[in-house]
């Protein structure tokens, strides 16, 4: 890794190859994998039809610009726009610059009405939006030594309306929030705080913005995690799982909300590209479906059961397939991890002593068993190390 910038710490594993929810890496040992690229692998590895997908657009046309007229990223706008909540999209290329996309929505919503002071975004703690400089200024963290920072946000408390209210003033234009927090540790908002926030958002004229790069595509359960508050977004970003693998994010908006958003106001060179449009437009097709999205449920739910039996499993936090554990004291996160790998399965830490479930979307009930008792072996490895000192 001599070339390569050190800013990732990366464990040493190098994976070479990967089927349906399993990775190999260069000595051909297996792994099961709850990681998924950090939320992403959605239809698991190589999944025929992404494949497909693939290389059936790879022999007709990669790349061309936004400034030509696309059938197919129109046809997933459409369907995108059926799906949810939103009148209109703006595809990118990652989590963090669909963020950046709706930050910019927000502002601009504002000041074409004539309100340029009304700009200023509430956010909470324990939130994660990405690691460009308007994203690391949105969340106050991972900030040190890259000043000056972003101006324009004002932080509350998550899972508290009232520590909100507190901040709330004439100037505030958003509010931008992970209906289920997912660095900060897999912790859902509270189906009151998400609804208060749309009230509050409607009582003092706000856009109501959810980061649902991670909590999206299904990984809740739901094709989108907050259908399941009842609450909707004037705007919302989305990434990872929707590529299943191939790089693409998108801003979804009200004609409302995004109406600042003008010939000239925004763009990306490689937006929705091609190649990235079309394997996208093959996970959605398989991920909206409701048999799909149940399994996503069932097997969830199966899997937090599961999890709870486990000694040193102080609690299990989460929805569908998006899990997060917290251990006793006595046990580390990074430790258990460590171990877990040792055993074949492939976790994510987050938070404060969490680890992160984050399988493939295509998993049933036998691929649960095993990782847990992956897990129980790395747990009693641990434990039993500890013990002795
Ligand atoms: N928002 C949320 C909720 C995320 O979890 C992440 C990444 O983990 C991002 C934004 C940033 O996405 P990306 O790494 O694709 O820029």
């Amino acid at each position: 890794m001599k070339n390569i910038m050190p800013t990732y710490g990366r464990l040493d594993i190098n994976l070479v190859k990967g089927s349906g929810a399993y990775v190999y890496d260069k000595d051909g040992k297996e792994y099961l994998d709850f990681c998924s690229g950090i939320a992403v692998n959605a239809l698991g590895h190589c999944h025929p039809a992404l494949v497909f997908a693939l290389k059936e657009q790879a022999d007709v046309l990669w790349h061309t610009s936004n400034i030509f007229k696309s059938d197919k990223a129109e046809a997933l706008a459409e369907k995108l726009c059926d799906a949810s909540f939103a009148d209109l999209v703006f595809f990118c290329n990652s989590g963090a610059e669909a963020v950046e996309g709706v930050i910019k929505t927000i502002r601009k919503h504002f000041h074409d009405k004539g309100l340029e002071n009304k700009n200023r975004i509430i956010t909470f703690d324990g939130a994660f939006h990405g690691r460009t400089i308007g994203t690391i200024s949105a969340t106050f963290k991972n900030t040190e030594g890259f000043a000056p920072v972003l101006g324009g946000f004002d932080q509350a408390v998550f899972n508290d309306l009232e520590s909100v209210k507190a901040i709330i003033n004439e100037n505030t234009a958003g509010i931008l929030v992970e209906p289920i927090q997912g660095e900060g540790g897999v912790v859902p908002a509270s189906e009151e705080f998400l609804q208060g926030l749309r009230t509050l958002c409607d009582e003092h004229n706000i856009l109501l913005a959810f980061d649902e790069v991670q909590s999206g595509m299904g990984r809740a359960g739901t094709l989108w995690a907050h259908q399941s508050y009842g609450v909707e977004p004037d705007v919302m970003a989305v990434a990872k799982g929707l590529g299943g693998g191939f790089p693409i994010g998108a801003i979804l908006a009200t004609t409302h909300a995004s109406s600042g958003m003008v010939a000239g106001t925004h763009g990306s060179t490689f937006g929705g590209n091609p190649l990235a449009i079309a394997v996208a437009t093959a996970v959605f097709d398989i991920v909206k479906t409701d048999s799909f999205l149940e399994n996503v449920h069932k097997v969830g739910a199966y899997m937090r059961e599961k999890l709870r039996t486990l000694n040193s499993v102080k609690l299990v936090r989460g929805k569908g397939l998006f899990i997060g554990i917290m251990f006793n004291d006595d046990l580390k996160n990074t430790d258990v991890l460590k171990s877990c790998v040792d055993n074949g399965l492939l976790v994510v830490k987050a938070g404060e002593n969490c680890l992160r479930f984050l399988s493939p979307l295509i998993i049933n009930k036998s691929h649960a068993d095993e990782a847990v008792n992956k897990l129980q072996k790395a747990i009693s490895s641990k434990t039993i190390s500890s013990t002795e000192g």
